[in-house]
């Protein structure tokens, strides 16, 4: 099994088109973020970017990449507000304000519903938009080309399970359990940080090379509080009753009790103090903000229904792939079943500990060379 997680490709884009079940329509959730970090991003861009930067000369072309954009509407609202963050810097700056061209390149894995994305693409769009397909992880554009970088809700995708999670053999073997968010295991825990680690890595390298000296990085990520190991988090208690749904299936028999074993999401949430050493480490970055954000929605009232879909918007790709569609409708029933039941526990204040990290990074090549 060790090896058929090594080598599976870990691409699972969020649910296409704009049915029931689409990111389309089930993902207010991370929107209410974007809005909500509108003022942190141009004031991170008015700030920080250096318009006299000859990288940044008004009469070229700037740059700007949402990574893992998936099919919007989301990635537009954040690419507007970029736009006219650089708008607004440009017009206070100069007596004569001209304001530069704008590309905006749309990135996410190549199974990505890149089709619904543009069709989608706002009408009164003050940009060139293109598409770029394949894994954040890799280079996927040529050296300095970008002037700002931009990815929300998107780090926390690895890009592969850690493969002693699927060896009986290994100590951080995860029987039972479908996730390794707020793993109380310490070898668990160990095995996601470490990939964590590996792929901010692989992240940060591709972009140091992509990026034009002086550009910005502007990083929205999931997180936990710093230290906080548990598995009584909200999240974490959802994907538990996710996995309790596929167990009840082992159990009757609709699908086995191995394959359960051997599921497990490639996600995780890090933390403030583990990002930061990540990206010191790294050492191709500034760090000029970083912030502590909240969703403003994760705390409204329940709603079973939307709960369920809005996780099957994001995590059906995943299951998909390991347990076969024929089952998607009967786990997703289930599950919101399950969520009715256990409403108490899910929205029990007490358990609602995740942040969101929203961090602004310079690229630290400081000759400005063109
Ligand atoms: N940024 C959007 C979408 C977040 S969902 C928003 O805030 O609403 C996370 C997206 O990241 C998904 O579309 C997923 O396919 C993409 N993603 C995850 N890992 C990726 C990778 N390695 N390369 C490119 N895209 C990736």
């Amino acid at each position: 099994m060790a090896n058929e997680v090594e080598s599976s490709p870990n691409s699972y884009p969020m649910n296409g088109g704009n049915g029931c079940h689409s990111y389309v329509q089930n993902s207010h959730f991370q929107r209410a973020l974007l809005h909500a970090a509108k003022d942190v991003i141009t004031e991170a861009i008015v700030e920080k970017v250096d318009i006299t930067n000859p990288w940044f000369n008004s009469s070229s072309t700037l740059r700007v990449a949402d990574f893992g954009c998936s099919v919007g509407p989301n990635t537009f609202i954040v690419v507007q507000n970029i736009i006219e963050a650089l708008e607004l810097l440009y017009r206070s700056k100069q007596h004569n304000p001209e304001i530069p061209e704008f590309h905006v390149f749309f990135n996410d894995h190549v199974h990505n519903d890149f089709n619904t994305l543009f069709r989608s693409l706002p009408f009164s769009h003050r940009y060139f938009a293109a598409g770029v397909p394949g894994s954040f992880h890799d280079r996927l554009f040529p050296k300095s080309t970008l002037h700002i970088v931009h990815a929300s809700y998107a780090l926390h995708w690895l890009s592969q399970v850690p493969t002693q999670l699927a060896d009986r053999n290994s100590p951080a073997w995860n029987k039972g359990r479908i996730h390794g968010l707020g793993a109380t295991s310490k070898e668990v825990r160990e095995a996601f940080s470490a990939q964590f680690g590996k792929d901010l890595q692989a992240f940060l390298n591709a972009r140091a090379r992509e990026l034009v000296g002086g550009g910005l990085m502007l990083l929205l990520v999931s997180a936990l509080p710093n230290e906080f190991h548990s598995s009584q988090t909200n999240s974490a208690i959802v994907l538990d009753l996710l996995g309790s749904c596929l167990i009840d299936m082992a159990k009757m028999g609709i699908i086995s009790e191995d394959n359960v074993d051997s599921f497990n999401l490639p996600i995780y949430r890090t933390c403030p103090g583990e990002l930061e050493a990540f990206i010191e480490k790294n050492g191709h970055f500034k760090i000029e903000k970083m912030e502590e954000l909240s969703n403003p929605v994760r705390r409204d009232p329940p709603d079973f229904q939307m709960l369920s879909s809005h996780l099957r918007a994001t995590f059906e790709g995943a299951l998909e792939e390991h347990f076969g569609n024929e089952i998607m409708d009967e786990l997703f029933d289930r599950f919101t079943n399950k969520i009715g039941e256990n409403s108490h526990i899910i929205y029990d204040q007490q358990y609602i500990k995740e942040i969101e990290i929203f961090i602004s990074l310079k690229h630290t090549v400081t000759d400005y060379e063109v």
